[in-house]
């Protein structure tokens, strides 16, 4: 094992959201195995080596207009000798003076040295008369222009997107090797929880934080979550912790992490030698942040009021999966944007609050509450108003970090 037996986090002092984060990714493994998988299905996972471009792009000198290819002479009328459509390899010689109608994306002839946009041309007949001063390989798409073989088409550490496989479906790619996903288990506790879909007697509420996180792992990428769900009860909490964090990579717990009388998951995760990272982090919400790690398994304890869990998840646990792949950009992005009105900050602590950027500035929506999950619908950012801040006025540049598929 690495560092983790040296870090320790004095119960009674809480600490600051940078120091969690800075040892949450420092706690992150990054012994997830490479795998080799199809391109078409390498949708968000991480690069693991470079991929090298094994042709040029484009492969041959490409017309990028519909028009008329030309071997340039001193005159401005020539004369049409044939035709290149996309697709064609007849690569048709022409002599000077010479032109052939070519099409977007056709070969240019090797002895054409300019293409004409159609619009600059009058045709009459056989003949042409060209409408423009003409520069050399206007309109001709150099071989290797957008890539040269050999080249690093894409880096190690990017995580995967749409016009990444674009980019390598062009270049001939079918596979590349990528990190393995963590596997993750989300466990949900709470004698009061019920799933969806059964009727609710008194005192009990819906389970949506299993639901929730599960959507938003998947929504990054992550589809293979599985969702456990335990009652408040010591030795079965102790027994499916037990079980789950020798199966997963990440375990995720929601609720039991505070300090009422059923709270047992801090108890079980202490009694199943689960090394405790840290427990409380100076920030609202989310105080109750448990952050530990058994073996390589990295174990979070997010708290039960389903905003508080998920903007834990997306200041916490996001990093951490990235760190896991060994991603090259692991926090969410943030940008500083002026705030749109004035905030008041009630207590001390840092506060990450669902905002909404519009135009240039970020709003600080209503419903703040960690147990309401209703107004992260509406947010695209989360607003970082460091701890003693009492209040930030209209126009006053925040932290604003960018929430992902908003
Ligand atoms: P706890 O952290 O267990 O004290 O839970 C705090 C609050 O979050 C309580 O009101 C719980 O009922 C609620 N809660 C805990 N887990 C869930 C869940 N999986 N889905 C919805 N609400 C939850
Ligand atoms: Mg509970």
């Amino acid at each position: 094992m690495k560092s983790q037996g040296q870090v320790k986090n004095n119960a009674n002092i809480m600490i600051d959201t940078a120091t969690a984060l800075e040892l949450v990714l420092l706690h992150g493994s990054t012994l997830v195995k490479t795998i080799e998988i199809n391109l078409k299905d390498a949708l968000d996972y991480v690069l693991a080596e470079h991929v090298i471009s094994s042709m040029d792009m484009p492969p041959f000198r490409q017309s990028a207009m519909d028009g008329y290819a030309l071997h340039t002479s001193d005159s401005d009328t020539y004369a049409l000798v044939g035709e290149v459509q996309a697709g064609d390899n007849s690569n048709p010689d022409l002599n000077s003076g010479e032109a052939v109608r070519i099409f977007t994306g056709a070969p240019v002839p090797n002895a054409a040295n300019v293409v004409v946009m159609q619009e600059r041309v009058r045709v009459d007949g056989h003949t042409i008369k060209v409408e423009e001063l003409l520069i050399a390989n206007m309109n001709i798409r150099p071989q290797g222009e957008q890539i040269k073989v050999g080249d690093i088409a894409l880096t190690k550490g990017t995580t995967i997107k749409g016009a990444h496989i674009g980019f390598l479906a062009s270049l001939g790619v079918t596979k590349i090797t990528v990190r393995e996903k963590p596997s993750i288990a989300i466990v949900v506790t709470g004698n009061e929880l019920v799933n969806a879909g059964t009727v609710l007697s008194y005192g009990e509420i819906y389970e949506s934080n299993g639901a929730m996180l599960t959507a938003v792992l998947s929504e990054l990428g992550y589809r293979n979550t599985v969702v456990i769900t335990i009652k408040d009860d010591y030795e079965r909490t102790k027994k499916i912790l037990g079980e789950t964090i020798n199966n997963h990579d990440v375990v995720i717990v929601t609720g039991g992490v505070s300090v009422g009388d059923y709270d047992f998951v801090g108890k079980a995760l202490h009694a199943i030698a689960v090394q405790e990272v840290f427990y409380k982090v100076r920030q609202k919400p989310g105080k109750p942040l448990f952050f530990g790690k058994k073996g390589e398994t990295a174990i979070f304890g997010l708290p039960g009021n389903p905003a508080a869990a998920l903007s834990c998840f997306y200041i916490y646990v996001y990093p951490l999966l990235k760190r896991c792949e060994a991603a090259d950009q692991l926090n969410l992005l943030s940008i500083l944007m002026p705030l749109l009105s004035d905030y008041t900050v009630n207590g001390d602590r840092a506060q990450f609050l669902k905002a909404r950027m519009q135009g240039a500035g970020v709003e600080i929506l209503g419903g703040q509450s960690s147990a309401m999950v209703r107004a992260f619908g509406d947010a695209n950012a989360l607003v970082f108003l460091p701890e003693h801040t009492s209040e930030v006025k209209k126009g006053e540049n925040v932290k604003t970090i960018i929430l992902p598929n908003k």
